[in-house]
């Protein structure tokens, strides 16, 4: 199961909880004051935004067909 991490909007404490995917956008009890904390969006992906669903290590775009990132060669773009 994957961690999230909650802010407590009401005493801003914040912390982890492992949720299955499912509960992760439903609102946590907060462990000091059990009001509503809300999820935080962490700045680092652990999971795949479902963009494309590949990584890409360069950083670039590069051509599927000829596999490099200037795609001078094969002008498919
Ligand atoms: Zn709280």
């Amino acid at each position: 199961m994957p961690i999230y991490e909650y802010v407590c909007s009401d005493c801003d404490y914040k912390f982890e909880l492992l949720r299955p995917l499912s509960q992760a956008d439903e609102a946590a009890d907060c462990p000091q004051c059990h009001k509503k904390a809300k999820r935080i969006l962490s700045s680092f992906a652990s999971f795949s935004k479902g963009e494309g669903g590949q990584t890409n290590p360069l950083g670039g775009s590069s051509c599927t067909s000829c596999g490099t990132t200037s795609c001078d060669s094969c002008n498919l773009f």
